[in-house]
């Protein structure tokens, strides 16, 4: 018998499109690691893109450092994958949309920019760099003033 969850699970498998944060990880010219937010599918609130874009890349080559490899991400980090990023030792990070491109609600802090985290990192060999194709990313979110009920918004 199935686990409690998994026809739920296997059902939103299935539409891979349902999430518009993405990341995927290329070192060399090769995409090493990709993967989408599966933090309600799984469920693992740390099963965010950038994350989950890691470990497979991680996997991918068998180290736990991904020294030399961008990381891409249709939006900028939040706190836990800028950090991860980070501690996987990625030479660049580079995102679309940026934090005030879209609503708040996918962002953890109110005031804290975790642009920041990288500025402040015991590393020099790191760079975050926002923008890309950012009005296409931004597309892909709700906006800024979009007026959302609190059951919409993910951060509360
Ligand atoms: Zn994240």
């Amino acid at each position: 018998m199935d686990a409690p969850g998994a026809r739920n699970r296997a059902h939103q498998r299935s539409e891979p499109s349902s999430s518009p944060l993405g990341s995927v990880i290329v070192l060399d010219g090769k995409m090493i690691g990709g993967e989408r937010n599966q933090t309600q599918e799984l469920p693992d609130a740390t099963a965010h893109a950038g994350m989950m874009a890691i470990r497979r890349a991680c996997e991918e080559t068998g180290e736990m450092e991904l020294r030399g490899a961008t990381l891409y991400s249709t939006l900028q980090p939040c706190g836990m994958c800028t950090m991860a990023a980070i501690w996987s030792k990625v030479r660049r990070v580079v995102y679309g949309a940026g934090r005030q491109d879209v609503h708040a609600m996918y962002f953890e802090a109110k005031h804290i920019d975790t642009l920041d985290f990288i500025t402040d990192a015991y590393r020099d060999d790191i760079e975050i760099v926002g923008g890309c194709l950012r009005n296409e990313c931004a597309a892909l979110y709700s906006p800024p003033d979009a007026d959302l009920s609190e059951e919409q918004q993910a951060n509360l």
